[in-house]
């Protein structure tokens, strides 16, 4: 596999490229803002800012960076039918509406976190919340996450927040509460909270608790390194070699989505 890192220099892109050489990819391009240099395990790779010259038909884009460029980074692997995985965070609707453009013309992997455990999180929080339901249980979210992170709620709490409301067969825009100030009243039966917090280094934090009379469960996630969403990615971009074009989460990647 040949492997195109997009946000090359950023914390995650560090950690791609560490992923991918341990596990044997080949890079064949690394882009950022800025050009230089990275170095990664001894061996040092140009990083350009044109991803052009690099987009080529059999590569495939692993895009770590900023909302503004994932839609442009889109556009163009789609035009140079390079399959894609997308971690960028943020994404407002008009950037969803070109990623599943590009998804009609190339195999496309979304998702808001790469890590196995938080996949694995996701599909228990959906089973959880329907037997521990909005009757007789609050469901609260709470992630953490180091204090450069520009985006509130993670994209990872918000994909929470989305499995209980599916395991509860309700719209989470009408139920949501993000965050509490001043004199909020009584909580609504039904209600999903989402917080968020920041601060140091933390790599990524996740509850979700669901709070009943005289118990509460909670379903925990720490992330301790980046290295857990690198090598993730890196097996969903394995795993698109072959694939039709189309939208796909680490649900698909891990086998609890069909194809
Ligand atoms: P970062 O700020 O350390 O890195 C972002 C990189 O993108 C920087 O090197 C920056 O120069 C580059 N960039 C910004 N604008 C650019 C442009 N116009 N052209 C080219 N490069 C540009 O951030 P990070 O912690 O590495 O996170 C990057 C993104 O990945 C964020 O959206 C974050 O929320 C997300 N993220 C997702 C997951 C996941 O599992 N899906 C995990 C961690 C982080």
């Amino acid at each position: 596999m040949s492997l195109v890192i997009v946000g090359a220099r950023g914390r995650m892109g560090h950690a791609l490229q560490e992923a991918a050489l341990s596990a044997g990819q080949t890079i064949v391009g690394l882009v950022d803002r800025e050009e230089g240099s990275s170095d990664v395990s001894g061996v040092s790779v140009p990083v350009i800012t044109d991803w052009h010259p690099v987009l080529k038909d059999g590569h495939t884009v692993i895009d770590f960076s900023a909302p503004a460029v994932t839609v442009a980074i889109a556009q163009a692997a789609a035009s140079h039918r390079c399959p894609l995985v997308i971690g960028t965070t943020g994404i407002d609707a008009q950037g969803r509406e070109a990623i599943q453009a590009a998804s009609k013309v190339v195999p496309v992997v979304f998702a808001p976190n790469y890590s196995i455990g938080v996949s694995v999180l996701l599909e228990i929080t959906e089973r959880v919340a329907k037997v521990l339901n909005a009757q007789s249980y609050d469901a609260e979210i709470v992630e953490a996450h180091h204090h450069f992170k520009k985006d509130a709620p993670s994209g990872t709490a918000l994909g929470l927040a989305q499995a209980v409301a599916r395991g509860r067969a309700v719209d989470l825009e009408t139920v949501a509460c993000y965050g509490r100030e001043g004199m909020v009243g009584a909580r609504p039966q039904g209600e999903i909270g989402i917080h968020a917090v920041r601060g140091g280094d933390v790599v990524g934090d996740h509850v979700v608790s669901f709070y009943g009379e005289g118990e509460r469960v909670e379903l925990r996630h720490q992330a301790t390194s980046r290295r857990t969403f690198a090598e993730g990615a890196v097996r969903a971009a394995g795993w698109l070699s072959g694939k039709a074009p189309g939208l796909y989460t680490m649900r698909h990647v891990l086998g609890f989505d069909p194809v």
